[in-house]
């Protein structure tokens, strides 16, 4: 008899924990410790050597951490997960073992403010760099594809437009040049969309967003599909050859499918110390347990909410990809079948403006520069988090002077609609 694979309401509780071993605690303690006692030296070499797979150093790996990282490797059918300091320290995370200087990546337009910034400008600074292109054109991301890139790099949910990319298609592109596709799922999270399942390499997420879901604390986990042959060719060199940072470990294939982890972990983690704490990391696992209710229920705000604002005569357009007036709404049925997420953005007849009053006059909705929080969340973000970026590329990211981004939390959402509709009202009077 085979048996049923967990559910995902199951995993998000369960997975990665066990009662606790010394004391039968039944919640995950927070392990809050530096250092962990070696048997003997013997059992010391063991696990510097990685023979032995165990705790050395809370930079490299503590238990509560880890209990975080293979939950979210379980909800993302990946074969391992690292956790670490915030959404942007994933990404380098991400990046740091396939990379070199000299090296590329191709990454989409539509991406979040932060991270266009991260890979225009500071990874730079390591000799790497970016070319951005419209990931709904598979021939685009194949032009721009050259000997030195080394992945491909989209949002599954693309804030802040809500923009759905159509993972497969880029999962063939990514195929056929053999370099892995990097998908930032945070603003779809693994209750809506599994990229690995639609071929994704590796998964990359703000943990501080709909993960924790209620804005307590900064984190990122990186989701490894293990599913990537890392010595097919030369590419990969941290990987496939004899590694000097760790006295001549060659990763793949000694460690098969958790090369990628134990990359991260034992150079990644112990040299770039982008490090989650234990306190944090229980947060987020109390956020996980919750997951799917929540997601359920914003889905669910966000449909009445941007079906109520389409109608509105006070708004232009509302991008919600599962309206049926969305360029995207056929692939979010396909990519994103429970529901494209919470977070979207509309335009107001009265631009920039308009849209400075609405935000200024918004009493339930939180004015701040998050998502995924439990609460109602709004930003400008052509004055803000893509403040940054010439007023093109602010067109081109969904950013543009007169809209404004939503993230649909889970109250009650007649008051949301309620709040909404007083502040248009002062907006647009
Ligand atoms: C917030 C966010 C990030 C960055 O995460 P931090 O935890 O703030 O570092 C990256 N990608 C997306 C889609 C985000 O929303």
């Amino acid at each position: 008899m085979t048996e049923r694979p967990l559910g995902f309401e199951t995993l998000a509780i369960h997975a990665g924990a066990e009662p606790d071993p010394a004391t039968g605690a039944r919640q995950v303690p927070i392990y809050q410790t530096t250092a962990y006692v070696f048997r003997d030296a013997d059992h010391a070499a063991k696990l510097f050597n990685l023979q032995e797979v165990g705790y050395i150093y809370s930079r490299l790996t503590n238990p509560t951490v880890s209990a975080l990282a293979n939950r979210v490797a379980a909800l993302e059918g990946g074969a391992g997960a690292i956790a670490c300091s915030s959404g942007h320290a994933a990404q380098i995370m991400a990046l740091f073992p396939l990379m070199q200087p000299g090296r590329n990546i191709v990454a989409s337009t539509k991406l979040y403010g932060g991270t266009i910034q991260q890979f225009s400008n500071t990874i730079r600074k390591f000799g790497w760099s970016a070319k951005f292109v419209d990931f709904d054109d598979p021939k685009a991301i194949e032009a721009a594809i050259d000997a030195d890139t080394r992945a491909l790099f989209c949002e599954t949910i693309c804030n802040p437009g809500g923009a759905i990319s159509d993972l497969p298609a880029i999962a063939r592109v990514a195929n056929q040049a053999h370099i892995p596709l990097i998908v930032d799922n945070t603003t779809a999270s693994p209750y809506l969309c599994r990229p690995i399942e639609h071929g994704a390499t590796l998964v990359v997420h703000s943990a501080t967003k709909y993960l924790t879901g209620n804005g307590t604390v900064t984190g990122g986990i990186v989701v490894d599909s293990g599913k990537f042959d890392w010595s097919k060719d030369d590419k990969f060199p941290s990987l496939s050859q004899p590694e000097p940072a760790y006295h001549g470990l060659v990763f793949h294939p000694t460690l098969g499918n958790m090369a990628f982890t134990f990359h991260s972990i034992a150079i990644g983690l112990r040299d770039l110390g982008m490090t989650m704490n234990p306190q944090g990391a229980h947060y987020t696992l109390m956020g996980i347990e919750t997951l799917a209710l929540r997601m359920q229920r914003h889905v669910e705000n966000a449909k009445i909410v941007a079906e109520w604002l389409e109608q509105d005569p006070r708004i232009g357009t509302v991008t919600w990809p599962g309206l049926k007036s969305s360029p995207y709404y056929h692939l979010a049925q396909k990519i994103t079948p429970k529901g494209p997420g919470a977070l979207f953005t509309f335009s107001v007849k009265g631009g920039y403006e308009a849209c400075v009053r609405l935000i200024d006059n918004v009493k339930l909705f939180s004015h701040v520069a998050n998502l995924g929080d439990t609460r109602s969340l709004i930003i400008h973000s052509a004055s803000t988090t893509h403040r940054q970026l010439t007023p093109e590329a602010q067109v081109k990211a969904g950013a543009a002077p007169d809209v404004v981004r939503v993230s649909i939390g889970i109250e009650d959402v007649r008051d949301i609609i309620a709040d909404l509709d007083q502040a248009l009202a002062k907006a647009t009077a």
